[in-house]
Parts: C-alpha cells; sequence; structure tokens
C-alpha cells in the first residue's frame, strides 16, 4: 500500500486555515484531520474532540512527558500538540492528513519526517486578517496578540512549498485541493511497484 503524508497548513491566525480545512474535508471524505490538544479555552460553538482535544495544562504536560506529542509549542500564550498516534496509524493506512499547526509546529515535522507537503495561507492584506479576527469574535487582547504575532509567523512563508490567498474562500480550497490531487500523483509515492 501507498504511505500516507501529511499536507501541513499555516497561517497568521484568522487567515482562514480552519476555514479552508473544513472545506476540504467535506468536499474529500477520504481526507483525516489531525485533531489537537490544547489548553485554551474553548471558543463559542467549539467542541472538545472535534476542534481540539481541550486539556488543562497539568494533563497537557503529563502527556509531553509521555512522548506522545509528535510536536507541540506555545503559541499566542497557549499549549498545543500534534498526537503522535494518530499521525503513525493514519499514514500507515495510506490517508492524506491535514493539520492546522503553527510555524514552528510546521518546522519541527519537516526536521523529523520526509515527504510532507507544507502549505501557508495568506490573508488578501492586513485590513482583512483584522475584519476576519474581530468577526470570529476573539476578545480584543487575543486580536492584539494574534496581530502582533502575524508579521513573525509571515516570516516563515518563504519556507513553505506553496502559498495559497484565501480572498474568495471556494477559490482557496479549489487551490489546495488541486496541490494534494498533484502531491498523490508524484512518481516518488508510487514506491517500486510494477508500473503495469
Ligand atoms: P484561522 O483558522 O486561520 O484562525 P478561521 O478559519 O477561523 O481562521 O477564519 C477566521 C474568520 O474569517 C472566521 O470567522 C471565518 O468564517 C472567516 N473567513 C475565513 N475565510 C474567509 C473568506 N475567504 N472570506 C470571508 N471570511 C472568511
Ligand atoms: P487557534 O487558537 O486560533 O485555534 O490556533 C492558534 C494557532 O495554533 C494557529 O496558528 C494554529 O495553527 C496553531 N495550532 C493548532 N494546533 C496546533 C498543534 O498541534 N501544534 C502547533 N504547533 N500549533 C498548533
Amino acid at each position: 500500500m501507498r504511505k500516507g503524508f501529511l499536507v501541513i497548513i499555516s497561517a497568521p491566525s484568522g487567515a482562514g486555515k480552519s476555514s479552508v480545512c473544513q472545506g476540504l474535508r467535506t468536499r474529500d471524505r477520504s481526507l483525516r484531520y489531525s485533531v489537537s490538544c490544547s489548553t485554551r479555552t474553548p471558543r463559542p460553538g467549539e467542541k472538545d474532540g472535534k476542534h481540539y482535544h481541550f486539556l488543562s495544562k497539568d494533563e497537557f504536560r503529563r502527556r509531553v512527558r509521555r512522548g506522545e506529542f509528535l510536536e507541540w509549542a506555545e503559541v499566542h500564550g497557549n499549549f498545543y500538540g500534534t498526537p503522535r498516534r494518530f499521525i503513525d496509524e493514519a499514514t500507515k493506512a495510506g490517508r492524506v492528513i491535514l493539520l492546522d499547526i503553527d510555524v514552528q509546529g510546521a518546522e519541527t515535522i519537516a526536521r523529523r519526517r520526509r515527504g510532507d507537503v507544507t502549505v501557508f495561507i495568506l490573508p488578501p492584506s492586513w485590513k482583512t486578517l483584522e475584519r476576519r479576527l474581530r468577526l470570529r469574535r476573539d476578545s480584543s487582547d487575543s486580536i492584539r496578540t494574534r496581530l502582533a504575532n502575524a508579521r513573525g509567523e509571515l516570516e516563515a512563508a518563504p519556507r513553505y512549498d506553496y502559498w495559497v490567498t484565501n480572498d474568495r474562500l471556494e477559490t482557496a480550497v479549489d487551490h489546495v485541493a488541486a496541490v494534494i490531487e498533484a502531491e498523490r500523483l508524484k512518481s516518488a509515492r508510487h514506491g517500486r511497484k510494477k508500473i503495469l
């Protein structure tokens, strides 16, 4: 069986990573989504186990010590981590796995694994980024932190394989779907099986 690979999606907060991932999953049911662990407070409408596994800081630290995360990082004052077991099992099962993680997490994974794909989602402008953070009704503190961190995050964009601007959501989803299709077709992913 072909081995699966990760599609790592990063962007400044509010650029639309979650919306793009949701659009991709609705369109392609074979995709798997890595649900991260997080110590932040759930936003209205967020469900434990679906958007994140929401953990206390103590429980998060326990899981770090047990080596349960493929990577973890502190982002905007909270801890976030990618559960290792899900990634190992889904990769072995030949799945394409979407990860919505920050630039530190993407770099850690790039050091530990090969053959994954990285996509950076860009907002059309600063003004739009700020408007989207407000739209989500983040607190003014959280909006300030996220906008201040956005500049540093954008500096990592040149290290990503693909850039996709999220102006019209459907178009951004089309573009990431096209990247995934092209990556699935790469000859190197087909191993040494007989061609015909
Ligand atoms: P992120 O996951 O990058 O932090 P979200 O997907 O939560 O960003 O998007 C932030 C806000 O912007 C949400 O309210 C979302 O509905 C909205 N949004 C995302 N993409 C678009 C788009 N292309 N056009 C308009 N609004 C968008
Ligand atoms: P939010 O609080 O807006 O959901 O996410 C804040 C940031 O944390 C985003 O940049 C998001 O991509 C990142 N993030 C979410 N899960 C993980 C994870 O498991 N690991 C890392 N490194 N970052 C994550």
